[in-house]
C-alpha cells in the first residue's frame, strides 16, 4: 500500500478529514475497526461501495509499471522500425512523442483516481453496558 498516497478519511464522529496512515489503510484492508486520532472514537469504512473503491487501489497502483514497459516497448520498436527504414525520422519522433503523451496521461489518470476520501462510520459495539444493564433492569422488574 506504499503507491497509495493521498487517501484521506472523514471521521463521522468529529467531521475532521485526515490523511490515512499506512497502519490505518490496513486496517481498512482487513475491515478492522481502528481509533480516529483526533476523536478517538472507533471508525471502520462499512460502505460496500467505498470499500470495493478502496480494494481497486491495488490495480491503479500497477498503472505506473505497466505504462513504463510499455513505453519502453513502443519507443524500442519505433527505433527498429526507423533503422530497418519501415518509418521515417519524423514517422518515429511522432509516434515516441505520441507514446510520451499517452503515458503521462495515464499516469494522471490514475493519480486522480486513486485521490479518494474515505468516509469511515462510527462503529457501535454490539450491545453497550447500558443496554444490558436496562434489559437486566426490565427482566428483573417483570418478575
Ligand atoms: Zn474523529
Amino acid at each position: 500500500m506504499a503507491t497509495a498516497i493521498g487517501i484521506k478519511g472523514h471521521c463521522a464522529h468529529c467531521d475532521i478529514t485526515f490523511e490515512l496512515k499506512p497502519w490505518q489503510l490496513n486496517a481498512i484492508a482487513i475491515e478492522e475497526p481502528f481509533d480516529c486520532p483526533y476523536c478517538h472514537r472507533v471508525l471502520q469504512l462499512s460502505c460496500p461501495r467505498q470499500l470495493r473503491q478502496f480494494k481497486a487501489l491495488d490495480h491503479w497502483a500497477l498503472v505506473h509499471p505497466s505504462m513504463a514497459v510499455l513505453t519502453c516497448v513502443v519507443l524500442i520498436v519505433a527505433l527498429v522500425a526507423e533503422w530497418v527504414g519501415l518509418i521515417s525520422v519524423i514517422g518515429q519522433l511522432n509516434v515516441s512523442l505520441v507514446v510520451l503523451l499517452v503515458h503521462f496521461l495515464a499516469l494522471r489518470y490514475a493519480r486522480s483516481r486513486q485521490r479518494i476520501t474515505l468516509d469511515l462510520q462510527a462503529v457501535m459495539p454490539a450491545l453497550p453496558v447500558e443496554h444490558l444493564a436496562r434489559i437486566a433492569c426490565a427482566r428483573l422488574s417483570q418478575q
